[in-house]
């Protein structure tokens, strides 16, 4: 399905982002893997990604770093000779309550989970304008859509995501470029592996599927807004929340 196409998954080493890459891959997708820091997990994902005989690469970049962001788009094409699909799924949580969140959470929450995907989309738009075609999958969040306590800087940051996905949909779809976002609930992940039991028990209560998802649960829709039958679906917002937002 995705056979000779090169798919730029941000956070791709773990979670959600892993679970994109490897059910992209097994659809015959080559994937550039982007990483934060963590070099053993890019590596493992990496070796996992090869088993399945794509061509797989990782790549170090902050992606709230918009120089660094370039070079690493610029190396990508070089070693790839293009990008077909572009997945903002790299994030980070600073929770707190407002009282006690500073400037500092505020911002870099802001510039990783919110920048960083204005980056990457920045350097890719000539790309995908100029071969009239190309895919983007940003992972926004329930809590962009519906708030949660705690998370004022994320929120904000996911409700932007949302605006972001609706304006570069717009603006490309003339050039045949569809965007879209899905929106995640609580998904077993190293993210969500920090909850204290106590808070899991009441998100999981609270959902009407009475269970997390798994980061597979949102790989298996990412696949499909990357196939040609998705062609026609651009500016959506798909929660993957076991019905956690209904
Ligand atoms: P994880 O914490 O498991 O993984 C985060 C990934 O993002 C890692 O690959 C990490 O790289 C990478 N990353 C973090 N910061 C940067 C950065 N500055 N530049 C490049 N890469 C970075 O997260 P999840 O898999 O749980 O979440 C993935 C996405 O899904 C996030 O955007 C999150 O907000 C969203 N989401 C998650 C939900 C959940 O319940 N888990 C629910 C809703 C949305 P490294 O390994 O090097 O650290």
């Amino acid at each position: 399905m995705l056979t000779g196409k090169t798919a730029v998954i941000t956070g791709g080493s773990r979670g959600i982002g892993k679970a994109i890459a490897l059910r992209m891959a097994k659809s015959g997708a080559d994937i550039a893997l982007v990483y934060a820091g963590n070099e053993e997990a890019a590596r493992q994902t990496a070796g996992e990604l090869a088993a399945l005989r794509v061509k797989v690469k990782f790549y170090r970049c902050d992606v709230s770093d918009f120089e660094a962001v370039k070079g690493t788009i610029d190396q990508i094409i070089t070693d790839f000779g293009g990008i077909d699909i572009l997945v903002n799924n790299a994030g980070i949580v600073r929770d707190r309550l407002v009282l006690s969140m500073t400037p500092e959470d505020f911002e870099k929450v802001m510039d990783i989970n919110l920048k960083g995907a204005f980056y990457m989309i920045k350097h890719c738009y000539p790309i995908f304008m100029k071969k009239r075609a190309g895919r983007i999958i940003n992972i926004s969040s329930v809590s962009g859509l519906m708030g949660n306590p705690g998370q004022a800087n994320y929120s904000a940051a996911k409700a932007g995501m949302v605006g972001l996905t609706k304006t570069v949909a717009k603006e490309l779809a003339g050039r045949g470029v569809t965007c879209n976002a899905i929106a995640p609930g609580f998904i077993q992940t190293d993210m969500t592996e920090a909850m204290p039991e106590k808070a899991r028990q009441e998100a999981v209560a609270a959902i009407p599927l009475k269970r997390m998802g798994t980061a597979e649960d949102v790989a298996g829709l990412a696949a499909f807004l990357a196939s040609a039958e998705a062609g026609y679906i651009t500016g959506e917002v798909i929660k993957v929340d076991g019905g956690l937002y209904i």
